[in-house]
């Protein structure tokens, strides 16, 4: 099914610095084999942190 698909391919990006759940998104498998580490604004940290992906 699409939608099973679709879920299949979501992730979180969770702050290092506070551990919150700031972005969702979403990665092709195929073409990305290594884990997302994003640098990203948290407006619970004020400043650019670096976001980790996180598996549901
Ligand atoms: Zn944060």
């Amino acid at each position: 099914m699409a939608t099973s698909k679709f879920t299949a391919n979501l992730l979180r990006l969770k702050c290092t610095g506070c551990a919150r759940m700031n972005y969702y998104t979403r990665k092709n498998k195929k073409t990305v084999e290594r884990k997302l580490d994003l640098k990203k604004y948290c407006k619970w940290c004020k400043m650019r942190k670096s976001h980790k992906e996180v598996k549901k």
